[in-house]
């Protein structure tokens, strides 16, 4: 984008132009006018507070300099790395906007995320308006007497005059709410935070709270874990010393340290989930007691290794399509296997590689997404490549069906990850591997954006034009990764379904089934989802139904296992079924039960190559 604000006369006397009917009067304003011009800011000043008297209230205030007859402010529509239309203008009232001297001026709304303003003169446009957060999550901001975080496309105006010029930031808050943190760079002027423009504002969330901070150093790089929420069910030292090892692993493997600031990582233990990339933090959601249940602590490091990994891969690393950002519009991009997907895969490897994983924990995180992967039907329908180009409609606002028509390209992307890497390794007999085509890929998009054939040339530089062809295939047709081939070179072996001969889970035997996905979250037996060609889909079940009884005895879900295990698959029974307040019957034929859980399993000939293969894959001694 062209950096407009007049620093030349041409802008100037195309306003001029418009305003001014002859030439005399043209000249008498243009001179006093030119002083007045070459005065006005050459930078947007950013003020937020927030209100005593309510809460989720942020108040903005900010000084654009505006060279045009009309000004029009902008708020952006959505945030990069969540790919969903929020429309954050949404929650912006009680908009108003003065003139230099204090003068108010007319501001019309002109579509859902535009307001015009008629500027009378060129100078500096004070813009105040309020923000609504009526939601906390990683991409929205929240602002509350016990926490705030800011979210700088759901709260900053901008203009495409203002939006690359630089930006500063001062935020006005009390004791009561705590500090200010952020990894925003701060300015000459005490408190003030400053960047080099929208993008970076952006960019840089910003948490108000009273927490505390853990900071380490690693390689003469500084990181801080902030612990918004921290209780006795978070050791926050434990946290910071584990972060920092998937700091130490995820370096080492890019071997190239892009950060140029302290890195933080703002960590919300308030409740919710999920985290958002960011070039020098990343915010996260977790639980109040997440740490207390070591499976909900490795999903937390897990998102923690997943965000970390994005500085390389979409912050710098980014497909050609999302460069630069429309805040306003969606951006198409079949990539996001890669950009989601390989983080996904590689998340849950660098947690083993730097050993805060057992190699069989990471075998069942890679069996859930094996599980989740060749349980969802619509895997059969959308190649992952168009499921990213459908994130925008499909992946954020999943609905009863989802489960039938798209895959989510975090799951297969990671499965398609690990399916490559080992192709890779055992086409080259261990000598080439899926690290070498990222860190390839990353030396040469690091400081460009790529195309979408880009990975495919490097995978076939690497691993040969078959491999090219190999991941090709992957992407582009619907077929199922051959799991199995890809495990076999580890020595290992998937066992899928309810019976596998491991005790661990044959209390959990299932032996028919519906063919629906229940909802946990009701009490009752109520059908979340059916799932295409099942035997529920044929006796015409639909999500939100209720089944009540079972040929002639009541179904609970207490008494499901049971009455499940002892029903053959193909037999024909009666369903009783609550939907929307009536009563009906349907006839079923039952279906072998989906299968609950998969499990990695050795093989009988696991041996002394399959060890060494694996401790070069998992960066661990196995036993
Ligand atoms: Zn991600």
């Amino acid at each position: 984008m062209q950096r407009v604000f007049p620093t030349s006369l041409g802008i100037s006397l195309d306003w001029l132009h418009q305003r001014c009917c002859s030439l005399p009067l043209f000249i008498l304003l243009f001179l006093f006018l030119l002083p007045k011009a070459a005065q006005a800011v050459d930078e947007v000043r950013h003020t937020i507070s927030f209100p005593q008297d309510r809460q989720q209230v942020i108040l903005v205030r900010s000084e654009l300099p505006a060279n045009l007859p009309v000004t029009e402010l902008i708020m952006p529509n959505w945030t990069p790395g969540s790919y969903l239309i929020r429309n954050y203008a949404a929650n912006v009232n009680r908009i108003s906007v003065f003139a230099e001297n204090g003068t108010a001026l007319r501001v019309q709304k002109t579509s859902k995320d535009r307001w015009q303003v008629e500027t009378s003169q060129p100078g500096t446009l004070v813009v105040q308006y309020e923000v609504f957060t009526p939601k906390l999550n990683v991409s929205s901001s929240w602002a509350s007497e016990a926490f705030s975080l800011i979210n700088g496309a759901s709260v900053f105006l901008y203009t495409e005059q203002s939006r690359d010029l630089p930006q500063s930031l001062e935020i006005e808050s009390d004791q009561d709410r705590g500090e200010v943190f952020t990894a925003m760079p701060l300015g000459p002027e005490n408190g003030v935070y400053r960047v080099v423009d929208y993008d970076e504002l952006v960019d840089n969330p910003v948490a108000v709270a009273q927490a505390p901070t853990y900071r380490f150093i690693y390689e003469d790089q500084e990181y801080v874990l902030l612990n918004v929420g921290e209780n006795e069910s978070w050791d926050g030292q434990q946290a910071a010393r584990d972060v920092e090892k998937i700091v130490a692993e995820t370096q080492s493997f890019w071997r190239t340290n892009p950060l140029e600031r302290p890195y933080w990582f703002l960590n919300f233990a308030v409740g919710g989930k999920g985290g958002l990339e960011h070039d020098h933090s990343t915010v996260i959601m977790t639980g109040r007691r997440q740490m207390r249940d070591r499976d909900d602590y490795i999903k937390w490091l897990g998102v923690v290794a997943h965000e970390f990994f994005h500085v390389w891969n979409v912050r710098h690393m980014r497909p050609a399509e999302l460069t630069p950002y429309d805040y306003q519009h969606e951006q198409y991009t079949s990539q996001l296997w890669l950009a989601e997907g390989l983080t996904s895969y590689y998340d849950n490897l660098l947690m083993s590689r730097a050993g805060l994983i057992k190699p069989e924990e990471y075998m069942e995180l890679l069996a859930v997404d094996m599980h989740r992967l060749e349980t969802t039907p619509g895997r059969l329908l959308r190649p992952v490549t168009e499921a990213s180009v459908d994130t925008w409609i499909r992946h954020y606002q999943p609905n009863s069906n989802s489960i039938n028509s798209t895959i989510s390209y975090y799951t297969k992307g990671a499965v398609i990850g690990f399916v490559l890497d080992a192709y890779l390794r055992k086409e080259s007999k261990g000598r080439r591997s899926l690290d070498e085509v990222m860190r390839k890929m990353y030396s040469l998009y690091s400081s460009k954006p790529y195309a979408n054939d880009a990975i495919e040339q490097l995978v076939v530089e690497v691993g040969g034009a078959a491999a090219g062809k190999f991941l090709h295939d992957l992407l582009t047709t619907t077929a199922d990764p051959d799991v199995d081939a890809a495990l076999a070179w580890y020595g290992l072996r998937l066992e899928r379904g309810s019976s596998a001969t491991d005790g661990k889970i044959e209390d959990r035997v299932l032996k028919s089934g519906f063919g629906v996905v229940w909802d946990e979250g009701k009490p009752g037996l109520i059908v979340k989802a059916v799932l295409a060609g099942s035997g529920g889909s044929n006796a015409g079940l639909m999500p939100r139904d209720e089944i009540l009884a079972m040929g002639d005895e009541r179904l609970t879900s207490d008494r499901l296992e049971s009455l499940m295990s002892s029903f053959q698959p193909g037999e024909q029974t009666t369903l009783l079924v609550a939907r929307r307040g009536r009563i009906i019957n349907l006839d079923i034929k039952l279906d072998t039960a989906i299968p609950d859980r998969f499990e990695i399993v050795l093989q009988p000939e696991f041996g002394k190559r399959h060890i060494r293969r694996l401790q070069n894959l998992l960066g661990q001694n196995l036993r």
